[in-house]
């Protein structure tokens, strides 16, 4: 028997299955789904490419699609009317953008943005709805992630009133780090600032500091991540809450 005409492996199967388009598909949710339910959504996606502070999606907008981030870096803002914002969630590949239609609401709360140039695989609002029922699996794994969102949220709140800038910086460098997989964090101290809900001269002297200290460089537009164990050391407590949380739902969820 010629190799060509061999029936495909399970796990052949899989990996062929782990595309769209011919793009390799990195988000985990998408990953986790079942063959059939991956039959059934991935021909209705369709992957976009997001430039640095691309935004896909303001407070008030009706969401018409959703989001499978699959690299980069998409952050969550809360912004006021004055146009101060601040920092609320980040999402990475372990992540969705459109949680409201989760729920059968259409508008978002939020400002969406991308951190980072980052890739998402995109779908329909209204034929993700439609998909909800007959893909339970995919249901679950986004309701799983909406609760998941909503501890995160409640932490970053706390977190932003209590605790310092250079331990919050440590924090959302670590953060940063997990979602995209790498050491190095491509972005600007302005945008940072404005992550951070603070002045640029305090996220400056913040960054200082734990270069200083061996933990990280910083040059004009990227921050490396040096000494990762100490930069854990130095971060406030909310990173290990929330790393500890999602290790635990995880293990709950089988
Ligand atoms: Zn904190």
């Amino acid at each position: 028997m010629a190799a060509n005409t061999r029936p495909p492996t399970k796990s052949s199967l899989t990996s062929l299955i782990a595309q769209v388009d011919g793009n390799k598909v990195h988000n985990e949710i998408l990953l986790d789904l079942p063959i059939k339910e991956r039959e059934a959504l991935y021909p209705k996606l369709e992957l976009v490419r997001l430039k640095t502070h691309h935004v896909l999606h303001e407070p008030g907008d009706t969401l018409k699609s959703a989001y499978f981030c699959n690299t980069g870096l998409i952050s969550i803002l809360s912004v006021f009317p004055d146009g101060k914002s601040v920092e609320v969630g980040l999402v990475g590949k372990e992540g969705f953008i459109g949680l409201p239609l989760v729920a059968g609401f259409r508008t978002a709360p939020t400002q969406a943005i991308a951190q980072i140039e980052a890739s998402a695989f995109r779908i329909d609002a209204e034929i993700l709805q439609g998909l909800l029922p007959q893909c339970v699996k995919l249901e679950r794994r986004l309701q799983q992630f909406s609760q998941i969102m909503a501890m995160q949220v409640t932490q970053i709140a706390a977190c932003n009133r209590l605790h310092e800038v250079n331990e919050r910086l440590a924090r959302w460098l670590l953060m940063s780090a997990d979602r995209i997989g790498s050491n190095s964090v491509p972005l600007t101290q302005e945008f940072l600032a404005q992550m951070l809900g603070t002045r640029r001269s305090s996220v400056t002297v913040a960054a200082g500091m734990l270069q200083k200290a061996g933990l990280i460089t910083h040059t004009r537009g990227d921050v490396k991540i040096v000494d990762r164990r100490q930069l854990e050391e130095a971060a406030c407590e909310c990173y290990e809450i929330m790393t500890l949380q999602v290790t635990e739902w995880k293990g709950e969820a089988g």
